[in-house]
């Protein structure tokens, strides 16, 4: 293998969780655009996907689930049974919840680390337990955050989730790089999508968020789309619990 195949997708289908919108639409789009086929996972209508997608030359279904419901993991095996095999697995549905600590409710630290982080791992292991009993080998890109590495501000519960997606990424990809399923992560920085918009909206920290991002832009969609087919590509084998920055430099700051 050489030269741009390294780079494709061909034959592969692969799983995106919240896929309707922001940056997992976008996934959805790259992953067509490199050759594969998309399996969509999430609540919401996936018919604006669905004809990005076409409209890229690729092919998707939609499978309808709230991944807050732990049940949601049984569709990794309804998939395999009806389609075919998984080849991965994008974890990239999440959700952010506001408050001071002082004041951050019982529910909006459940509900964030149900998805952001449960369901992360729910989805992970009935891929790997499907991958395994086949000896075929899978990716996994879980979708991090620039709060895997930082405290943040009045978001506690995303932090904690996102720091506990980083720490699931490298014991996973520990346990299973031996079995050829290479765990990995992508680390977003301030990307314009529905998760941002009250900080865009607020021009003193639209401000300084813009004056610290060497890059000197928000990040798009786009921007993170083609990091994860890289890390569901072979070109990237040998990369296990890694996490890649998609950040304009934020971190290198
Ligand atoms: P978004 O536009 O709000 O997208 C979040 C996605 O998660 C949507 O598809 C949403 O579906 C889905 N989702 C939420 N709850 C769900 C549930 N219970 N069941 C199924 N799907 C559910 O935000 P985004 O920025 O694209 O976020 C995507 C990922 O990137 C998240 O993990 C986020 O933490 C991460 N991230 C984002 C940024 C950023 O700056 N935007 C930075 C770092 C990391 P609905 O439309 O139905 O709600």
């Amino acid at each position: 293998m050489s030269g741009l195949s390294a780079f494709s997708l061909e034959n592969k289908r692969i799983a995106v969780t919240g896929a309707n919108t922001g940056i997992g639409q976008a996934i959805a789009v790259a992953i067509a655009r490199a050759g594969g086929a998309v399996v969509a996972f999430g609540r919401s209508s996936m018919a604006e996907t669905e004809r990005m997608v076409a409209s890229a030359g690729g092919r998707i279904v939609s499978a309808a689930c709230d991944l807050a419901d732990a049940a949601a993991k049984n569709l990794i095996g309804e998939i395999w049974q009806s389609l075919g095999p998984l080849d991965g697995l994008v974890n990239n549905a999440g959700i952010i919840r506001r408050a001071d600590s002082v004041e951050l409710s019982e529910a909006d630290w459940d509900d964030v680390l149900d998805l952001n982080l449960k369901a992360t791992f729910l989805l992970s292991q009935a891929f790997a337990r499907h991958a395994m009993a086949e000896n075929r080998p899978g990716r996994i890109v879980n979708i991090a955050s620039l709060l895997s590495f930082q405290g943040g501000i009045r978001v506690a519960s995303y932090t904690a989730s996102k720091h506990g997606v980083l720490g699931l990424t490298r014991i996973l990809a520990n346990e299973w790089a031996s079995r050829n399923i290479n765990v990995n992560a992508v680390a977003p920085g301030y990307v314009s999508s529905n998760n941002t918009e009250a900080l865009r909206a607020d021009p003193e920290r639209n401000a300084a968020i813009l004056s610290r991002i060497p890059a000197g832009r928000w990040g798009q969609p786009d921007d993170i789309g083609n990091v994860v087919v890289f890390l569901l590509a072979p070109a990237s084998g040998y990369v296990n619990g890694a996490v890649i920055p998609a950040d304009g430099g934020w971190l290198a700051r």
